[in-house]
């Protein structure tokens, strides 16, 4: 039997092969097109039972087969998996595509949410259906005839448009390279940076030194040279790309008018009044004026940091560089001059207190305490020997010995980087919690979760007296395996019966980052770092004082970067809202510049064209939706602060509020909902703005 088409237990790593794929995957698809044609068939009723779960059932065998070899392509990326999963790829997109087009699916969700079994179906049940219905209505399922051409040729062009303005982002980044033939010119720049740069312009069979605005090159530039010729060249080339003063055919500011125009005109199809409006419907944020009044309070708030940080930030570099003007492409050399005078600690020297089996320790206990599970190793087969697999239990107690040690669900850490792996941090789901009749998955009739936990942290490297030395992380990388739990609990703690909506399934998008980023916060909570720091040589906790100074050092410049974060996010959301890119005497710079006057405390150049080259709006899904970084930051820094009002970071009451309102609960209920179920209120954004430093007066 092909080990892909085993849905009774684990991914059979151990057996799988390459070869496999092709026979299990083409197979699947062949089974799901026939059971999309019978479900769309003239006798089959709208039901739950008759349509809804035979759909879920067949779609999962796909979803999870395909995701074995998905998951196979990104951690060993060796050439036969490359082109195991390459050959099947257009089959899979094209089917999924279909599905998403299927009209004949829409009526019948549609029949179903108009009958009288809706109102007897569970919550998570309903909210699948509503779900399924919106997407369709919003990818113009129930326009008109007559209407429907047009849409379709939009959704086209716009999708042509995004990857044209990436395109000539890029074509016009590789554009430009500032050749350095005096090493005095060099002052400042780290030495793997020279020799990246020397290694380049030898390349291209040049003597000196070759910079590019690319980010390895570009950034320590702006950060570190010395020479102020050197990074305002970089700095204007960089702020120019994509612009008229290029290339006419690279120019990106006729796409932006035409994607603007276009957006709005396919919202004004569907029926509203902006692109905005379109953006929010599968969000937790609700109207336009909501988004835009969080911005602007957020904004008002953290002003007065911001203009403290921008006037500390002249002051130095007056005093201590010698600039009597600060240009924006000073900004980036000074603060990291000023955080290097204030704040300077050895990041290695950090490093040596986060060792590999003691942060695992800390965290899994952290885990725990939080939420009253048990994390304990298990065994399975893996796709590396340098993969940990762990189960959670549910705790066992001495006065209910009937529940003790239950199975909640199970997940695989793939710690360090491999040149097959690719790169990043990510959390990707084995297994869905769900409730199935088929007993020969679940025997109990519940379908228990499993995560891929993935990073690409350094290895163990050295020995000391014979013993090999554990691997050891940066504080950088112990949040990130933070955030990552964070996603991880999210998808394996869920309580939800239903295939839609269990874990991190259906939960809007600017809400998915809360669990992530809530669990960041306890890798900066003082009493969880000593138990996740024992020194490679010494076994020490971290010092008191160097804790201190790396906390100093997180909120460096908040007020600034805030401002930043918010006035890309207004700009992104106005510019969907009542800008009207097809009236000629609308001007996307002049409502950049006005919005600059409105929150900016850093003014850049005029002949800054920074529009052109915003590919999260413009090439990007995050048109209209750029404050979710924000929004989702505040509902994670509010939940937080529920535990610090209880004065205490694992408060159980607290914890067992956080698992059943908002993890378990999953996308089966509105987030806000979710949100409101646990804090009692709305979010609010001081807890935010006080974890940035951004509270109380400012001292002149
Ligand atoms: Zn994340």
């Amino acid at each position: 039997m092909n080990p892909l088409l085993d849905f009774s237990a684990l991914p059979r790593f151990d057996t799988i092969k390459p070869a496999d794929v092709q026979p299990a995957i083409a197979q699947l698809l062949e089974e799901n097109r026939a059971l999309v044609n019978r479900l769309t068939g003239k006798n089959v009723a709208a039901t739950w039972a008759g349509f809804v779960a035979p759909l879920t059932d067949g779609l999962e065998r796909l979803a999870r087969a395909w995701g074995i070899v998905g998951h196979l392509h990104a951690v060993n990326d060796v050439p036969e998996w490359r082109e195991a999963y390459n050959a099947m790829l257009p089959d899979v997109s094209r089917f999924f595509a279909e599905l998403g087009q299927n009209l004949n699916l829409f009526t019948r969700y549609k029949a179903l949410r108009a009958s009288d079994e809706y109102a007897d179906l569970s919550l998570a049940r309903r909210k699948i259906v509503d779900n399924e219905v919106r997407d369709f209505r919003l990818s113009g399922a129930e326009l008109p005839a007559d209407k429907k051409p047009r849409f379709q040729a939009i959704s086209e062009e716009l999708a042509s448009l995004g990857a044209k303005f990436s395109e000539n982002l890029l074509d016009a980044t590789n554009a430009f390279s500032e050749l350095v033939s005096d090493a005095a010119e060099l002052s400042g720049l780290p030495d793997d940076v020279l020799e990246a740069a020397r290694e380049a312009a030898q390349k291209d069979g040049l003597a000196g030194w070759k910079f590019t605005l690319h980010m390895p090159s570009y950034l320590p530039v702006m950060q570190y040279a010395d020479s102020r010729r050197l990074r305002a060249a970089m700095y204007r080339a960089y702020a120019t790309r994509a612009a008229e003063f290029g290339p006419p055919e690279l120019d990106n500011a006729p796409l932006i008018r035409r994607i603007l125009e276009l957006r709005r005109e396919e919202a004004q199809l569907l029926g509203y009044a902006n692109y905005a409006e379109v953006s929010l419907v599968p969000k937790m944020a609700e109207s336009v004026p909501q988004v835009l009044a969080f911005l602007r309070d957020m904004a008002a708030r953290a002003k007065p940091f911001a203009h403290k940080d921008v006037a500390e930030l002249r002051d130095f570099a007056r005093q201590e560089l010698g600039l009597a003007t600060l240009e924006s492409w000073d900004v980036g050399y000074a603060s990291e001059k000023l955080l290097q005078a204030r704040y300077a600690f050895s990041e290695h020297e950090v490093k040596q207190y986060f060792t590999e089996d003691k942060v695992l320790a800390g965290l899994f206990h952290a885990v725990e305490s939080l939420f009253g599970v048990c994390l304990k190793p298990d065994s399975a087969p893996v796709w590396h020997p340098d993969v940990r697999f762990f189960r959670i239990e549910t705790r066992s107690d001495e006065n209910a010995k009937d529940n003790a040690g239950e199975l909640i669900g199970q997940f695989y850490i793939d710690l360090y980087a491999r040149d097959t792996k690719r790169g990043g941090a990510w959390m990707d789901e084995a297994i869905t919690r769900r409730r199935v009749s088929d007993k020969t998955l679940a025997a109990d009739g519940v379908q228990s979760p499993v995560a891929y936990l993935n990073c690409n942290f350094s290895r163990p490297v050295g020995e000391k007296s014979g013993q090999p030395l554990p691997a050891t992380f940066t504080h950088d990388e112990v949040a990130t395996l933070f955030h990552e739990t964070g996603h991880g609990l999210h998808h394996l703690l869920t309580r939800v019966d239903e295939l839609g909506v269990s874990g991190i399934h259906g939960v809007e998008w600017d809400a998915v980052e809360l669990p992530s980023q809530f669990m960041e916060n306890y890798c900066w909570e003082w009493s969880v770092v000593r138990e996740l720091t024992a020194h490679v040589d010494t076994g020490e906790p971290l010092p008191r004082a160097l804790f201190d100074k790396m906390v100093a050092a997180r909120n460096f410049q908040s007020g600034m970067q805030t401002l930043r974060q918010i006035e890309f996010s207004l700009f992104d959301l106005l510019l969907h809202t009542d800008f009207d890119a097809s009236d000629e005497q609308t001007s996307v710079a002049e409502l950049l510049a006005q919005i600059r006057r409105e929150v900016a405390v850093l003014v850049p150049p005029e002949w800054n064209r920074f529009p052109n080259s915003f590919s999260h709006i413009f090439a990007g899904g995050y048109g209209a939706g750029y404050f979710s970084y924000k929004w989702a930051e505040v509902l994670s820094a509010d939940c937080y602060a529920a535990f610090e009002e209880a004065g205490n970071p694992f408060d159980a009451a607290v914890g067992k509020r956080f698992l059943d309102e908002i993890l378990a609960a999953g996308g089966a209920r509105p987030a806000l909902e979710n949100f409101r179920a646990f804090r009692g209120r709305e979010p609010q954004i001081d807890a935010l703005l006080r974890h940035c430093g951004m509270d109380g007066m400012i001292s002149a």
